[in-house]
């Protein structure tokens, strides 16, 4: 049975990358019938905050992916967050000093800062080689008895992983195929164990993925260059190493990797400019990653149906910003009229379109609120877009500049000679049972006083919603009601 898990480091708000690395897992997993786990590797207490651990449930929680063992849910090989395991990784840090393949060291930090220094020194001006950073193996002569003595005197110490020097370690990645890299090259024995007693990344993640049977490390590229180094690991331990496929990046438009100069990348500023969920799923899911011709619309479980590593594409992947725009419109258009008001609400709400900002609608307001939601969902790309459109259906609206309400070519007197007589047009269209009849109603009008529709909708539309551009105007007209679209029109008159 497959097993793969998402192993973030809480360090930093859940990103794009992060959620498609998650994503992929979990589609991975749920095509084969497997599991899909969630581990906190959070062993780097400097860059710990709590706060990253509720921004990635709320995330998860939000786009409605959910794991099968996890810290808050628990599960065979609990517990799945890293610094609750310490007494784990240290055991398993000891053997590997028992087997050999470990040894104490005792380089304080400022003689492995003076190494790294001189060797980036060196290789700046020299021909480039193996590793230019890394450690001198200096206590890996010394010998394991004189080493535990010193240690059980109390001098602080790290361990290490002694690497096989002369060899070669293969694996193979799905994606990338076989990877070769001399043993010389790999960084040289990393620290296994902190002087603190908390592991480093590389014991963290080996060891757990160990013990909680992952049989698949589906991660972003940027981890490629540790895998040697893990597997030299599972080979120290005598384990069976998972295997491996590594993500290709994702891109900006520009071919330069995500960042914040392309726009959000993190979840909840998406979220906050009215992004959908599944929008967002199924856009990620396609970055680098192809499924049906011609299909574009993809829920979570379609997408787990169908998806394969073989899928996934070789070369990194391109995020569109655009692209995830338009699958925003798509989904918004999906919804249902209460869906889409239950969505937004909130969010007008907080514009203030009920009143002032945070008051809730009265039942009244609420209906209205409703009805006007076929007059917004054929064209919103964003949610927040939503409570903005509608606007002049609960607030009383500014007049903007007497040029606004002019149809192009005609003065001023024209125009507002056309809004007086098109007045007595007000009422019908606003009574009227449908856009059908509503438009009867103008374009008779409009025939009989020989003037161009669209001259005549213009003020009206700007005398009625405030703007040149707004939601369709009969709609608008209907919701707004009679009495108020007369006396608004009554008001750009004069
Ligand atoms: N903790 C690592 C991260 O933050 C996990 C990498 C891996 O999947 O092995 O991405």
């Amino acid at each position: 049975i497959v097993r793969d898990r998402y192993a973030p480091s809480p360090t930093g708000l859940q990103h794009i990358g992060g959620v498609r690395t998650a994503l992929f897992n979990y589609l991975f997993a749920r095509s084969m019938g497997g599991k899909f786990l969630l581990r906190l590797e959070d062993t780097d207490r400097t860059r710990f905050d709590q706060s990253f651990v509720e921004n990635l449930y709320d995330t998860f929680n939000w786009l409605g992916m959910k794991w099968d063992e996890g810290p808050d849910i628990g599960g065979p090989a609990a517990p799945y967050i890293q610094s609750e395991r310490t007494e784990t990784y240290k055991k398993y840090a000891l053997e590997l000093i028992e087997k050999d393949k470990a040894y104490l060291c005792f380089c304080s930090a400022e003689r492995i800062d003076k190494i790294r220094q001189e060797r980036e020194a060196a290789h700046s001006k020299g021909p480039s080689g193996s590793h230019a950073t890394g450690y001198d193996r200096f206590c890996r002569s010394i010998p394991r008895e004189e080493a535990e003595k010193r240690a059980a005197a109390g001098e602080a110490h790290t361990i290490r992983l002694k690497i096989p020097l002369g060899e070669t370690t293969r694996f193979t990645d799905h994606l990338l195929g076989d990877i070769e890299w001399k043993n010389d090259d790999v960084n040289p024995d990393p620290v296994l164990l902190k002087s603190d007693g908390f592991p480093t990344y590389h014991l963290a993640n080996v060891v757990d993925d160990h013990l909680m049977e992952i049989t698949h490390v589906l991660r972003a590229q940027e981890w490629l260059s540790s895998t040697p180094l893990h597997v030299i690991m599972y080979q120290a331990f005598g384990w069976e190493h998972p295997e491996f496929c590594h993500l290709p990046m994702v891109n900006g438009l520009d071919g330069k990797k995500l960042s914040k100069r392309h726009g959000a990348t993190s979840i909840d500023e998406f979220r906050r400019q009215g992004y959908l969920p599944e929008a967002l799923i199924n856009y990620v899911a396609l970055v680098g990653a192809s499924y049906e011709e011609g299909k574009d619309i993809y829920t979570l479980e379609e997408l787990a149906e169908r998806f394969s590593l073989d899928k996934l594409s070789k070369a990194s992947g391109i995020f569109d910003y655009k692209k995830l725009e338009w699958y925003n419109g798509q989904y918004i258009r999906m919804k249902s009229d209460d869906e889409l008001a239950f969505l937004t609400l909130p969010l007008a709400v907080e514009a203030g379109l009920f009143g002032s900002r945070g008051s809730e609608p009265n039942p009244e307001q609420k209906k209205i609120y409703l009805l006007a939601m076929p007059l917004v969902k054929e064209r919103a790309v964003f949610l927040k877009e939503i409570p903005e459109k509608l606007t002049f259906l609960f607030r009383e609206i500014e007049l903007p500049p007497v040029e606004e309400f002019f149809p192009k070519k005609m003065s001023r007197e024209e125009t507002a000679g056309l809004l007086i007589k098109g007045r007595d047009l007000i009422a019908p269209m606003a009574l009227a049972a449908s856009d059908a009849e509503a438009e009867d109603c103008i374009k008779a009008w409009a025939e009989k006083e020989g003037v161009k529709l669209g001259d005549i909708m213009m003020p009206i539309r700007v005398a009625i919603t405030g703007a040149r551009v707004s939601p369709p105007l009969f709609g608008s007209l209907r919701i707004l009601g009679a009495e108020k679209s007369l006396a608004r029109t009554d008001k750009a008159i004069a």
